[in-house]
């Protein structure tokens, strides 16, 4: 059978191999770090820098495709990698979605609505990014930031030297607070044929800056619901992308307003592995593969909630829930704030 690659070892891989097994493929996970969680389940693992050229070379001569299931990897790495083998989704979702600015006035340009933001290249363009964007606002790198890290809020603008300095020199945006009422995502797929399909949109609680939970079906209207669909499927035309896609919302009085895409499998669709025939991870395999997409509607109501750091100590009660599906990642190390599984709670 053909070989997928996978650049990150992290639960998305590893969720992305087990799907990739059941449908026949082997799987090749290339992470620096030692022992990864998708280690364990795939077929062969590179453990090496995306700096060492060699190994990237080795590992694309071993894979029919190349995905990621992590954001930020070199470009360089992936100019190596590109050479000899697909990677899939395309270049240009990684390299727009790196970058907060970029992000923001790509959904712009396609007549999305985002939350006001100003560059904030230096110690100057933060004074007049706060004279035109005001608070409350956040200040957020513009690479590099995933689970609400690097970010600083700013209550009043008397907040701003603060919010500047704790970037530490990073270029950032700074955003205007957006009002809203609770948060959704769309996960959407899309092949290489061009068709899409959309999994019912979640409806997204975070804790400290990371995702708790996701409930569907979410608060919706029906239009808004059909809003959702529309913007996602708009954008991975606009970047002809092929595999599944994460789109993170704010639901508000005067409509959706887009925070932010993610070029791959996401958390807040880890729900459809116990709601739908197809989940997001079989989805985005498929998508990469050039299979036909799957049957992605939803057969239950389900709420996903993440185990983060000493929720594990909650396992043993969880496993005797009924209507309770358990996934965990094997990673070794609890630590706080580290995301150690999730469970799927099904009711029909
Ligand atoms: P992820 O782990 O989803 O990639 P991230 O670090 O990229 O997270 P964001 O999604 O930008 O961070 O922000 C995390 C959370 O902070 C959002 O889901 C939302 O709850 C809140 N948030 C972010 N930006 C805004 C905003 N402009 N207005 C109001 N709340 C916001
Ligand atoms: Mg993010
Ligand atoms: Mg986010």
């Amino acid at each position: 059978g053909s070989t997928i690659g996978i650049l990150g070892g992290g639960q998305l891989g590893r969720m992305l191999s087990v799907a990739a097994a059941r449908l026949g493929f082997k799987t090749h996970i290339f992470e620096p770090g030692a022992n990864p969680p998708a280690g364990h389940v795939a077929d062969a693992v590179t453990t090496a820098s995306y700096e060492d050229a060699d190994a990237l070379r080795s590992f694309a001569a071993a894979c029919d495709v190349v995905t990621f299931e992590f954001e930020n990897v070199p470009t360089a790495a992936l100019d190596l990698i590109e050479a000899q083998v697909p990677i899939r989704p395309g270049r240009e979702a990684l390299r727009i979605s790196q970058d907060r600015l970029t992000e923001k006035e790509f959904l712009q340009g396609l007549g999305l609505t985002v939350a006001p933001f100003a560059d904030v290249a230096d110690a100057a363009a933060m004074t007049t990014a706060v004279a035109t964007i005001g608070a409350p606002s956040i200040l957020k790198t513009r690479r590099f930031g995933y689970d609400g890290k690097g970010q600083a809020r700013l209550r009043s603008p008397e907040d701003a030297d603060q919010a500047f300095a704790d970037m530490n020199g990073a270029p950032a945006i700074l955003e205007g607070f957006v009002d809203f009422t609770h948060e959704v995502s769309v996960i959407a797929a899309r092949s290489p044929a061009g068709d899409v399909a959309c999994y019912d949109p979640g409806e997204n609680v975070h804790r400290d800056g990371i995702l708790h939970s996701t409930t569907v079906p979410a608060k919706l209207t029906s239009s808004q619901r059909m809003d959702a669909v529309l913007l996602a499927a708009k954008v991975l035309n606009a970047l002809e992308y092929v595999g599944v896609l994460g789109v993170e919302l704010f639901v508000t009085r005067q409509g959706l307003i887009v925070n932010e895409i993610a070029p791959r499998v996401h958390n807040s669709g880890h729900w459809t592995q116990n709601g739908c025939t197809v989940d997001q991870f079989e989805q985005h395999i498929r998508a990469i593969a050039g299979w036909p997409l799957g049957d992605g509607s939803r057969h239950a109501d389900v709420v996903m909630e993440n185990l983060i750091g000493d929720d594990m100590d909650r396992v043993p009660a969880l496993a005797a829930e009924k209507d309770t599906a358990l996934h965990l990642y094997g990673k070794a190390e609890v630590k706080a704030g580290r995301k150690m599984g999730h469970v799927n709670r099904i009711s029909r």
